[in-house]
């Protein structure tokens, strides 16, 4: 066997200057190769810096990230070695989120499980399942990194991917998740696991994909808890037109119609408890046609959507609630597919 658990993760390395002690000693390029520019040997710092950048891009690859995020997250490494001369697996993880939440990119939960597994399997031989107390300590760790190099997430950009992320989860199509995005994004910007969460749980309701909402929040990373951000009431207007959907009253459900204003459908529900469903439960009828300006409010199975109101309920760490109302008009021809079942007779 290799001495250097590196030969099957290598990234592809040029070895370039000899000389300066502050220069790292290689470029990072692509997998797989070391170019040697002479014949001697690397030098035992220069072996933990060779295995530090197998970890990150192992990390990177099980993560799903792209060479442009591999090779910012290869920098981030190098230059905080120089820091803190050793990256311990939590650190590597933490490097290779921040580099991705600096490019806008979102990462699972299972993903980071997964990289957290083959990095202890790499550094002690055998795989560690992460606890809370690791994903915690990631996420100190990636606090810590993004404030040590003065990094800036990209939080539009880490919406949008988490938007995806989750709409490939309800199979949701292309066309379905503009409305996503655009609702996610008038939630609360500075949260966009939450807001994409929050705004993907609507139209996974509305468009009846029924895809357990628990399951769909505990996908993400960093983890976010459903229970803290609950759908209170909603409005929605339906159509071609420029009548927007009205203010959404605390557990209510309203549909009008955007040509004429017309109030198709409305409904209060109770509190959730175990007797009473909570708003995900509620049946979202949308006539085919407007029965008052007989407007066309379906695209065969696609449901129009002009705008969309939200109320959402944030609870903070105590117990504090904070009502959260989000209000998304949407271009013009947008729409989302509704499943089948629910289509209007
Ligand atoms: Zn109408």
């Amino acid at each position: 066997m290799d001495e250097d658990p590196i030969a099957d993760e290598l990234p592809r390395v040029r070895y370039d200057v000899l000389d300066s002690y502050e220069s790292p000693g290689f470029i990072v390029e692509k997998r797989p190769f070391i170019e040697f520019t002479d014949s001697r040997s690397l030098t035992h710092e220069e072996r933990r810096k060779l295995r530090i950048l197998s970890s990150v891009y192992a990390a990177a690859k099980i993560m799903e990230l792209d060479d442009e995020v591999s090779k910012e997250a290869a920098r981030i490494a190098l230059e905080l070695y120089k820091r803190w001369h050793s990256l311990k697996v939590t650190e590597v993880i933490a490097v290779v989120l921040a580099a991705a939440a600096e490019k806008g990119v979102a990462v699972t939960r299972e993903n980071v499980e997964r990289a957290y597994e083959k990095l202890t399997m790499i550094s002690r031989g055998k795989p560690a399942t992460p606890t809370g107390v690791v994903f915690n300590e990631i996420k100190k760790k990636f606090m810590r990194v993004m404030m040590e190099l003065n990094m800036k997430i990209d939080k539009d950009g880490l919406i949008v991917s988490y938007v995806n992320i989750l709409g490939n989860a309800i199979g949701a199509d292309d066309a379905s998740r503009m409305p996503m995005i655009v609702l996610a994004r008038s939630i609360d910007k500075s949260r966009p696991a939450y807001s994409a969460a929050a705004a993907v749980e609507f139209f996974n309701y509305m468009m009846r994909l029924n895809r357990d909402s628990e399951s769909l929040w505990k996908m993400l990373w960093p983890p976010v808890e459903r229970k803290r951000f609950l759908i209170d009431g909603a409005s929605v207007s339906v159509g071609a037109g420029n009548v927007e959907a009205p203010e959404p009253e605390s557990r209510t459900v309203t549909v009008v119609c955007a040509s004429c204003g017309a109030r198709l459908f409305s409904v209060k529900h109770k509190p959730p408890s175990p007797m009473n469903f909570d708003i995900s439960q509620i049946p979202f009828h949308v006539p085919a046609v407007c029965p008052h300006c007989g407007a066309r409010l379906w695209d065969g199975n696609r449901l129009m959507i002009r705008s969309v109101k939200v109320l959402y309920k944030f609870r903070h760490n105590g117990n504090e609630v904070m009502m959260i109302r989000a209000s998304a008009l949407m271009p013009m021809e947008s729409s989302v597919a509704v499943r089948e079942i629910e289509k209007p007779s």
